[in-house]
């Protein structure tokens, strides 16, 4: 089956509102195994969302349509409806009484009459009960040149959506059996066109499809395919599976839901070790990636911001070092690794240094960064320089925090 999403809402095409609901609606869609060809937004305009409807009706089984269920005059889901399937609304007697029915259990004496319209019918729409709010949706099923179509309209409201799509409208939808399975490959240290080159033909495949996606953490590398069983989905991903797993073994930190500062505290909490944090640029974003994870305190000591170089020096970080090479250096980052690692006493350090930007410092250019870790049992440091674009500050500092945990996870695995 073929699906098409079309959200209705001026507030959606002035960017007011960020559209959920297709979100949400095309993962529910993918994961039972209808296609998605072509989504649209329309504000609220008859003309425009009817001439919408009727363009996606040529050309897809199902549409689904989210918002203008409301009582307004620029509410005009179900106007735009009954043109394409040329039928005259109706209010429904049964709609009638349930609604005037809710505004009355709202402490209401009387429904506003603009709230009829919430009850009107076509002949060809069966209602879909709101249990959440007042609008019902429509189900409707009809016909294009002898062929099936249906046409599904849903309010706007995310929380009153959901469940009617979940409980309502999938259910009558009759869906034959169908399921999509997908594997994902969380890499690092390598580019998503190095990733591309890798993975060669692969990418052209459709079921089985591979596709690759730039994450702040790394490079997903998603493996999908469609049959009607979720056993002969994944049998048939099984060898392109493998084939994309052995491509890109030296670079996968993770699968799936893993994320990368849970992996590493795992890592480190299975071998009973610690860990402790020394960060500059980063501010704090490697102590709150490292804390999110629950039960981190199994294996996260702690950490410290030191962000101006006197405090660095405050911490221990000596004098000397600081005005012979600056705060930003891989030998201030390794001398701050060792600070975390022992003030901490954990068996790991981790540090940041670098330019945020914008606008460099210390004669250095925005980007230049500097991570360290340092392994108390032996000494042992990697410290690792990077040159990233001078990009917008934040993302700067995102990308040097993730490159640390990468750093970290690179040392642990070696
Ligand atoms: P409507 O049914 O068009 O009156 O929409 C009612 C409310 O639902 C809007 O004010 C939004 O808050 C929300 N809404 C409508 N469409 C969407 C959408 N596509 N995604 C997320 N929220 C939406
Ligand atoms: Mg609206």
């Amino acid at each position: 089956m073929i699906a098409e999403l079309l959200s209705v809402g001026t507030e959606l095409l002035l960017g007011e509102i960020v559209d959920t609901n297709s979100a949400f609606l095309a993962q529910d869609l993918a994961r039972r195994g209808v296609d998605i060809l072509w989504s649209q937004r329309v504000g609220d305009n008859l003309g425009r969302v009817t001439l919408a409807l009727g363009q996606a009706l040529a050309r897809s089984d199902a549409v689904i349509l989210c918002g203008g269920l409301g009582p307004t005059d620029d509410d005009l889901t179900r106007e735009a409806i009954a043109a394409v399937v040329g039928e005259t609304p109706t209010v429904d007697p049964g709609l009638e009484r349930t609604l005037r029915d809710r505004f009355l259990s709202y402490g209401m004496r009387e429904m506003p009459e603009r709230n009829l319209k919430q009850a009107w019918l076509i002949p060809s729409a069966e209602a879909l009960p709101n249990p959440q709010g007042t609008a019902p949706g429509w189900f409707v099923r009809t016909t294009l040149d002898g062929a099936p179509r249906w046409l599904i309209a849903l309010p706007g409201p995310p929380r009153e959506l959901r469940p009617m799509w979940l409980n309502e409208a999938v259910p009558r939808l009759k869906l034959s059996p169908a399921a999509l399975y997908s594997k994902t490959f969380k890499t690092h240290n390598i580019g998503e066109s190095t990733v591309a080159e890798r993975l060669g033909s692969l990418t052209d495949g459709a079921n089985p499809s591979v596709a690759t996606y730039a994450k702040r953490d790394g490079v997903q590398v998603r493996v999908a395919a469609k049959a009607d069983t979720p056993e002969a989905a994944a049998a048939r991903a099984a060898s392109v599976e493998s084939r994309v797993r052995e491509l890109l073994r030296d670079r996968v930190w993770g699968e799936d839901d893993d994320e990368l500062a849970a992996v590493i505290l795992e890592k480190l909490s299975a071998k009973g070790q610690t860990l402790a944090t020394m960060e500059s640029l980063t501010g704090g974003l490697l102590g709150d990636l490292l804390t999110s994870v629950p039960g981190a305190s199994a294996a996260y000591e702690g950490g410290v911001v030191a962000y101006r170089e006197h405090q660095k020096a405050a911490f221990g970080v000596p004098q000397t070092l600081l005005e012979t090479h600056g705060s930003v250096s891989a030998e201030a980052a390794r001398a701050m690794a060792e600070l975390a690692a022992t003030r901490f006493e954990s068996d790991y350090g981790l540090a940041t240094t670098g330019v945020a930007g914008p606008g460099g410092s210390e004669g250095k250019p925005v980007g230049e960064i500097h991570l360290a870790v340092f392994r108390r049992v032996d000494g042992a440091d990697t410290v690792r320089s990077l040159q990233f674009p001078p990009l917008e500050r934040n993302w700067v500092r995102e990308r040097a925090a993730f490159a640390a945990l990468s750093l970290l996870w690179s040392v642990l695995s070696a």
